[in-house]
């Protein structure tokens, strides 16, 4: 049994990420200052005598012993990241020094969520993990992606200056169960749009693409990272399904699978929009034991359907 904090623990993937760490048995220690995280996503954990919920912002130190800590807290739908730009960076930069400081402290182990935003607008296709990327430091998207590319820069300062033990994962485009129905991303959007009858917004012309992982895959990523890779390997490594679709091809894959009569319209494009993207696998398939997404967009899609729909019965609450 492992001392295991993972921040961001109420949010859509953190919540997953409890639940698997528990269920192996270990001691799990959520911190969460519920800005886009809910109580109901863990709920259902809250009796298990292995789980602690702590309520705390990641940009004021925190302290407890524990050997292993997944750094996830950030909002992060471009909606509630952009929403409050200055806080996004302090939880993306204060949060990580906070957090690395505790795992020096500990002699502990670390993972950072980081993201594709890293590589911003590619000129790459697919993205490898030596790319550079091609970010607008001064865009509106920029609180996010510079904020994130600052924590990835931090962790490696952490492992050269102190000898912390990190791991960084560049998360690509994931969906599932328990996202936020007013999430704001475009899976959940559709699926929710589709099940309403309400118009699909596609945003500029839908020929931007996007690579779409399934929850499950990624939890799995992310803890074989952390658990079978050596102590001297600190990533950065992509965890994403590399099937490439159309925004206007995920539209339509959804309306069919969810037999709705909703109309496609379209709305201006965001601005920044990335136009492609893309994950190389090569070296999460060499370094995490030939990890290969196992669902696909269809799977993924029908189950999230059924989320969404059990939650649409309950008139949108949670349970
Ligand atoms: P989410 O918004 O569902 O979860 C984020 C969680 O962090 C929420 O519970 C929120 O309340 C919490 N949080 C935010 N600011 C906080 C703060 N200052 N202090 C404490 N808690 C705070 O998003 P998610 O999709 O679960 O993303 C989790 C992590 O994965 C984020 O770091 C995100 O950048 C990264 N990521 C996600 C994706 C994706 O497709 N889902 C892609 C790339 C990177
Ligand atoms: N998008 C869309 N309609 C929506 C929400 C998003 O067309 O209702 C588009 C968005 O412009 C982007 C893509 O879908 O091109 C993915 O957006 P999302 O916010 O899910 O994540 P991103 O990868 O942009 O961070």
């Amino acid at each position: 049994m492992k001392r295991i904090l993972i921040s961001g623990g109420a949010g859509f993937i953190g919540s997953h990420l409890c639940e698997r760490l528990l269920g192996e048995g270990n001691d799990v220690i959520c911190l969460d200052n519920y800005f886009t995280g809910h109580k109901s996503n863990i709920r259902h954990l809250l009796a298990h005598p292995n789980f602690e919920v702590v309520r705390h912002d990641i940009i004021y130190p925190y302290t407890a012993e524990v050997e292993e800590i997944y750094n996830l807290a950030c909002p992060a739908s471009p909606i509630y990241y952009q929403h409050d730009p200055i806080k996004t960076t302090q939880t993306s930069v204060l949060g990580a020094l906070n957090m690395l400081g505790m795992a020096k402290y500990n002699r502990g182990k670390i993972l950072q969520a980081s993201t594709s935003e890293v590589y911003g607008d590619p000129l790459i296709h697919p993205q490898k993990e030596e790319y550079w990327g091609h970010v607008n430091p001064l865009g509106v998207r920029s609180c996010y992606d510079e904020g994130k590319r600052c924590a990835e820069s931090l962790v490696m300062s952490y492992h050269r200056q102190h000898g912390v033990r990190t791991k960084i994962v560049r998360i690509f485009n994931t969906y599932g169960p328990k996202m936020d129905i007013n999430d704001g991303r475009v899976v959940s959007n559709f699926i929710v749009q589709a099940l309403r009858g309400e118009d699909i917004t596609i945003y500029g012309d839908g020929n931007q693409t996007r690579s779409f992982q399934y929850i499950d895959d990624l939890v799995e990523g992310m803890i074989r990272l952390m658990d079978d890779t050596p102590d001297d390997f600190t990533g950065p490594v992509n965890i994403g399904n590399p099937h490439e679709f159309t925004i206007g091809e995920l539209a339509r894959e959804v309306i069919e699978l969810t037999g709705s009569r909703s109309q496609i319209v379209h709305l201006p494009l965001p601005e920044d929009d990335p136009r492609q993207r893309q994950p190389d696998i090569t070296l999460a398939r060499q370094m995490l034991g030939n990890w290969e997404p196992t669902v696909q967009l269809r799977e993924g899609l029908r189950k999230t359907i059924g989320y969404f729909e059990e939650v649409l019965t309950r008139g949108g609450v949670r349970r």
